[in-house]
């Protein structure tokens, strides 16, 4: 009998523009198995109501459509370990509406990006940032899961290596804080994940201290910038400085391939996201 594959889950950020529940029309048109959204215009701090209709849809659309996990990130202006007064009360603001929203529409993962310790140390940001995060666990009341995303590096970020990323886990020391591993940011961050020996090197790191049960998540993007830019430039899969041959070892890993795969990659004329989630899927091997 011939051993079953089991399907690697891969799909895309997709928007959710008019209404939310829409998201999944979106994804599956694409043929996503897995997709993120924003709960939110991501670009300011204002809410839009949504409404009980819209909830209900998601919710009825998530039993049917067989398409799972949905994943939340966050949006881009709360600053968790932010050591400014006003901006952190705004930010935690934001984070607990948002995580609010995932723990009603039932989306169990949510991901955060690495705080900032601008205007401060980095035990100052530090500690701002995982007790954020401690609040945050509240806030979903066991029901949502919080992923801290690997940063790019540089510019005062607390989560650009994964032995730091490692402390805030240990510190928090509960089930619902996971991680969320973005090939471009370890990238950046000075991770060589371009050919077979650096992503073993990157895979004994992961196992070494967060350990690889500890990704919940992957966010699949190319670089557009060299190893350890500290940059944060996403580009389509295979395209950028990571390449064909880093994204093949990296699928075809076998704890790593069993991970849900997010692209957040560009839309240009090169590429759409089903050209992106093809070229990944070409890429995994049966074995
Ligand atoms: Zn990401
Ligand atoms: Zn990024």
């Amino acid at each position: 009998m011939k051993e079953l594959v089991e399907e690697v889950k891969i799909g895309c950020h997709v928007s959710i523009a008019k209404s939310i529940d829409l998201a999944f029309d979106r994804a599956k048109k694409i043929g996503c198995s897995t997709f993120q959204v924003f709960t939110k215009n991501p670009r300011g701090w204002a809410f839009k109501e949504i409404l009980k209709e819209e909830i209900d849809r998601f919710k009825a659309k998530y039993l049917n459509y067989n398409i799972s996990p949905v994943v939340a990130h966050i949006s881009y202006l709360p600053n968790l370990a932010s050591l400014n007064d006003d901006i952190y009360t705004k930010s935690m603001v934001s984070f607990r509406k948002e995580i609010e929203l995932c723990a009603i529409l039932g989306i169990p993962y949510f991901v955060i990006h690495s705080g900032s310790y601008k205007g401060g140390t980095f035990q100052e940001g530090f500690e701002k940032y995982v007790e954020s995060i401690q609040k945050g666990i509240d806030f979903g009341e066991g029901r949502v899961t919080i992923l801290v995303e690997n940063s790019a590096g540089g510019k005062k970020t607390l989560t650009g290596n994964f032995a730091n990323i490692n402390t805030v886990l240990e510190e928090i020391n509960d089930s619902k804080v996971k991680v969320c591993f973005d090939t471009c940011h370890a990238f950046s961050a000075g991770y060589d994940i371009s050919n077979q020996s650096g992503v073993s090197d990157f895979i004994a790191e992961v196992k070494a201290s967060i350990g690889m049960e500890s990704i919940a998540i992957i966010h699949a993007n190319d670089s557009k910038t060299e190893v350890g830019s500290n940059r944060d430039l996403h580009e389509h899969l295979g395209l950028g400085k990571i390449g064909e041959i880093g994204f093949s070892e990296l699928i075809n890993d076998s704890a790593l391939r069993k991970k849900p795969w997010i692209l957040e990659t560009p839309i240009d004329e090169r590429r759409t996201d089903v050209d992106n989630i093809n070229y990944l899927r070409s890429l995994i091997k049966n074995k």
